[in-house]
């Protein structure tokens, strides 16, 4: 077996047409114009020797009936995020199952996926992103939480859930009750 290293680039391309709607979302016509097109270059997971960037062409459509202006978003590659949802997902993933912080994550990231991302790009996703995460992971059995994130302690910050509130320190600062059914709360801090 030949275990080369050599890393290649593999670009993605995926043109507009892949994922518009057919009709317009406001009227149901299907007479679209294309206004202006854009590409929008977004890494994607690779593998230890792929780089993966997708090159997401990014239209504005006109309804010649009713006249209304829309750009469709791919829901893998959201506007407001820089890199993909894989991406994210794995991050957030490996922070709340494995437990790794936001600098461990990146490494790994780095020279297993060929993404390159900063710490605290990840940090902002662990902030801003754990409701919806938590949401989508537990959203069929929310009591499956109770098993999966008793007790968690990841770079300074505690994980918990329920109401025994496992290494809680004095002076910290509730950042985030995520509600997954009527029993269940996750709740997150920063020390
Ligand atoms: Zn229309």
């Amino acid at each position: 077996m030949d275990f080369n290293n050599h890393v290649k680039k593999e670009v993605v391309k995926i043109s507009a047409d892949k994922y518009a709607p057919e009709a317009c979302p406001f009227c149901g016509s299907k007479k679209l114009s294309k206004r202006s097109s854009r590409k929008r270059n977004i890494p994607e997971i690779g593998n230890l020797n792929t780089e993966v960037i997708v090159e997401l062409e990014v239209v504005l459509f006109k309804c010649e009936d009713c006249g209304m202006e829309y750009t469709p978003e791919h829901l893998d590659y959201p506007k407001k995020f820089e890199y993909s949802k894989r991406i994210i997902q794995t991050a957030l993933s490996m922070h709340f199952r494995k437990n790794l912080s936001g600098n461990k994550i990146a490494d790994f990231l780095a020279e297993y996926c060929r993404v390159l991302i900063p710490p605290k790009t990840i940090y902002s996703w662990i902030n801003n992103l754990t409701e919806d995460f938590m949401k989508s992971e537990f959203k069929t059995e929310p009591e499956r939480a109770l098993d999966a994130y008793k007790a968690l302690t990841i770079d300074g910050t505690h994980f918990n859930l329920g109401k025994k509130l496992l290494g809680k320190k004095k002076d910290v600062q509730l950042s985030l009750i995520v509600k997954l059914s009527k029993e269940i709360y996750l709740l997150t801090w920063w020390e």
